[in-house]
């Protein structure tokens, strides 16, 4: 899951960052307005946080034009503690929820997963399953043939990516995109050394592998077997 932070606060921005990478999201940080803009035209990601006090360009300014563009990015607005005409202006401009300040880094991961599972028109599960692996994306915790898999945060992220979408093939643009921040984006064999440990973790004691490399496209994961495919 990518994230854009908006705040112009170091401190909170600095905290929070921190607080979502432990959580396996990718975070990219913008401190005004104008920031904001310049990123969500460049990239596409699964949910935003945009705090309305901001330099340049409020947040509500910003939340307006990211909705005149057809995004329809989850937003969390951040607002002052009983700022109560904050709340409802930043719900009018298009923002799909709040949180007050100050708030526990908790509250808000709790706020994000929930805005995750409202985004997509179909609600998401959080037990993705492919075979006999199923990953729960509420308590983070990955089983292949009823025992417990421990993966790196970055690894979870992987796997979730692809199994959201089971029988996809995904580009290693598409995984990217979405478990990584711009700093390491753009290092295009990152995918391969994640999807080369996973495969060590949930494949390699298996007789049935469910992670494929699609010759010259990317990566699915699916319990078929394929035949064309290099591994
Ligand atoms: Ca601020």
């Amino acid at each position: 899951m990518r994230v854009l932070l908006v705040e112009d606060e170091r401190k909170i921005s600095t905290y929070v960052k921190r607080g979502l990478e432990e959580q396996g999201y990718a975070v990219d940080a913008a401190y005004t307005g104008r920031e904001a803009l310049d990123w969500a035209s460049a990239v596409e990601f699964d949910l935003m946080i945009l705090d309305i006090l901001l330099p340049e360009i409020d947040g509500l300014t910003v939340c307006r034009e990211i909705r005149k563009t057809g995004s329809r990015v989850p937003i969390l607005m951040l607002t002052a503690r009983d700022a109560i005409d904050d709340r409802v202006a930043g719900l009018d401009a298009g923002a799909d929820d709040y949180l007050v300040k100050p708030f526990a880094m908790k509250e808000l991961l709790a706020r994000l997963r929930a805005l995750s599972r409202r985004s997509n028109e179909a609600p998401k599960e959080t037990l993705l399953q492919v075979a006999d692996l199923t990953l729960d994306t509420l308590t983070q915790r990955v089983k292949r043939g009823g025992k417990f898999v421990k993966l790196a945060s970055k690894e979870f992220s992987v796997l979730e990516c692809l199994m959201r979408e089971p029988e996809r093939v995904l580009t290693r643009t598409q995984i990217a995109e979405h478990v990584w921040n711009y700093d390491v984006f753009n290092q295009s064999n990152v995918v391969d050394v994640y999807i080369r440990n996973l495969r060590r973790k949930i494949d390699d004691p298996f007789e049935l592998k469910l992670i494929h490399t699609i010759r010259g496209s990317g990566y699915r994961i699916s319990a078929e077997g394929e035949n064309d495919e290099i591994t």
